[in-house]
């Protein structure tokens, strides 16, 4: 791993960030859908049968002015890591963001459950510095808990990296 990789920002996107507004991506679960992806079918499908279409879709909003792409959202950390990681082989240079849910959703009979503890959420923060993520969050289900056990990753990452 590079030390870049496990610090808190820094280097030319922090200095950007400290001078100007950085815009990340746009939704891409629901751009198949107005690309035409029929209701019912399964968005991520598209990835294997269309995946000129995925790859329009961030195209577009590299296009449009987005100056991150990357995953969040839909998917728990182990599905967001393994589509950053394709990203990253096609596009090593390029800075990633990656906000995973706290676990896939799935119904109780309470509502929508997301299953993963910050434990298992701090667990993956080094596989996403390694995958070339330089934005790292959380998304739905997720608490100021995993957050805080995510931020002590990356700081451990950091020390790590600099002995
Ligand atoms: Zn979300």
């Amino acid at each position: 791993m590079s030390a870049k990789r496990g610090k808190r920002m820094s280097g030319p996107l922090r200095e950007r960030v400290l001078r100007e507004v950085v815009l990340c991506d746009g939704a891409i679960g629901t751009t198949p859908r107005r690309a035409g992806l029929p209701a019912g079918h399964c968005a991520e499908e598209w990835n294997l049968t269309n995946p000129e279409a995925v790859a329009a879709a961030h195209r577009g909003y590299v296009e449009a002015g987005a100056d991150v792409v990357g995953a969040n959202c839909g998917g728990g950390p182990a599905e967001i890591l393994a589509a950053v990681q394709e990203m990253h082989e096609v596009a090593s240079a390029e800075p990633l963001v990656a906000q995973p849910n706290a676990g896939k959703p799935r119904l109780v009979s309470s509502g929508t459950a997301l299953g993963v503890t910050q434990e298992v959420m701090s667990f993956y923060v080094p596989a996403f510095l390694e995958a070339g993520v330089w934005l790292l969050g959380a998304c739905c289900g997720s608490t100021p808990a995993h957050l805080r056990a995510m931020a002590s990753a990356v700081a451990q990452q950091t020390t790590e990296a600099s002995e």
